[in-house]
């Protein structure tokens, strides 16, 4: 089945437990068995049913009242899975989308219409980190309308609010959708609720499909594979991911920053062999010639077409802490000092305002200027988001990322 990821935002207490617990029972995703458990719990907490427990109960925490750290909920509907990623802070947001593992082009945000919710700093803050991390699309679904008497004023005035932060960070207006929901009554969550006469829209789960269907991986322009290592004893192949284009038996292919030039004698998928891979595949590669030991991060490109290598790059970087003096990036597995940084602009994540002159301030961005310690592959994070995106450490510790402009 066609799985689509969507990256879950939102601040806590807003309800996204409760809305993928519904999402959960009402698509029938969920065995019986399941959603007994969950009644049982509600009842031992002396609550009503709490479709939130659905997720919780996969836990021990939940008999302290505590919920887990990071969700992943798998809902099935028409001929698609949406896989939903539930990360707690900006630094699990972050790590989650530079894993690679996930190819999320599309994010739910859910905010709370309740008189004492509504849109916060840290909400705007990880729409920035999302936005830059290569998501595109988005649904906002306005919540809790139930606590506002469904009333459209509420509903209104949030979408006008976020609308404006929304179109300054970027999305373009038409890949962005609101819709107000009950996500403990259920309303507007699979079907269109009676309760919201006025709101003229799909219900949320047809929106992501819409949406998430989107999502475009390019399998043209010229082939970007990053390599993870060598295996094989005898023989070594060279191991990794196919980022961009695709590779055939018998194309001769350059590896940068070594500069070696070479012809591909065998591709193998999953352990099979084959006379093409293209992207988003892991695959290995023998090689006509012998490479380094030392080549994991390095890129395998269609020859005459290998990206440039530099030591200087320009990013837009989010500050999580304070940089210290030893901070490196980690870029395609590989740690690269920093020597230098020259602030461009500052950047105030929570109204994507910029300006030239500003302070350094911790959970804010900047667009910089990087001296690094050795010449990297990089392209533009809208090139190859691959080769266009890095973790910030400031000695071991996490802090912060950077996309190249
Ligand atoms: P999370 O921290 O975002 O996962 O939030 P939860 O799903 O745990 O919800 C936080 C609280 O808000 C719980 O007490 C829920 O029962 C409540 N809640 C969630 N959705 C709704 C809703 O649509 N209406 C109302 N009135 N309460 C809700």
């Amino acid at each position: 089945m066609n799985v689509r990821n969507i990256t879950l935002l939102g601040h806590k207490d807003h309800g996204k437990s409760t809305l993928i617990g519904n999402f959960l029972i009402l698509t029938n995703s969920v065995s019986q068995a399941r959603i007994r458990e969950a009644e049982k719990y509600s009842k031992i907490l002396h609550k009503d049913f709490e479709p939130a427990f659905m997720l919780d109960s996969f836990h021990e925490e939940r008999m302290e009242g505590l919920t887990m750290d990071i969700t992943r909920a798998e809902i099935a509907y028409k001929d698609v899975a949406f896989s939903f990623i539930d990360v707690p802070g900006h630094e699990e947001l972050i790590k989650n989308m530079i894993s690679g593992a996930s190819y999320a082009s599309t994010a739910m945000l859910l905010v709370s219409a309740q008189k004492d919710e509504g849109i916060r700093d840290q909400t705007k803050r990880h729409l920035f980190i999302a936005k830059m991390l290569g998501i595109d699309h988005l649904v906002v679904a306005v919540n809790k309308m139930d606590s506002v008497g469904y009333k459209r004023e509420q509903f209104e005035s949030i979408k006008k609010e976020l609308m404006v932060f929304i179109k300054r960070i970027g999305f373009a207006d038409k890949n962005v959708s609101f819709v107000p929901v009950s996500a403990y009554k259920g309303d507007n969550l699979v079907k269109k609720s009676a309760r919201t006469p006025w709101y003229k829209g799909k219900a949320l789960l047809d929106l992501l499909y819409d949406r998430s269907g989107e999502e475009e991986r390019s399998s043209g322009g010229p082939l970007r594979m990053i390599v993870q290592g060598l295996i094989g004893a005898k023989e070594k192949l060279v191991v990794g991911r196919i980022a961009k284009g695709s590779i055939r038996l018998g194309e001769r292919i350059s590896i940068v920053p070594e500069g070696i030039s070479a012809k591909v004698v065998g591709i193998a998928v999953k352990g099979k062999k084959v006379k093409s891979a293209s992207v988003g595949e892991n695959i290995a590669l023998a090689l006509d010639k012998k490479v380094g030991e030392d080549i994991r991060g390095s890129v395998i490109s269609d020859r005459g077409r290998a990206p440039e290598t530099k030591s200087t790059i320009r990013a837009l970087i989010f500050v999580a802490k304070g940089l210290g003096k030893n901070l490196n990036i980690k870029f395609n597995g590989l740690d690269i000092p920093c020597k230098g940084m020259k602030v461009l602009k500052y950047v105030d994540v929570t109204t994507g305002e910029s300006s030239k002159t500003g302070k350094f301030e911790p959970l804010n961005a900047i667009s910089a200027e990087l001296r690094l310690g050795t010449k990297i592959p990089a392209e533009s994070f809208s090139q190859t988001r691959e080769l266009g995106r890095f973790v910030l450490y400031s000695g071991k510790e996490f802090a912060g990322m950077g996309v190249v402009e």
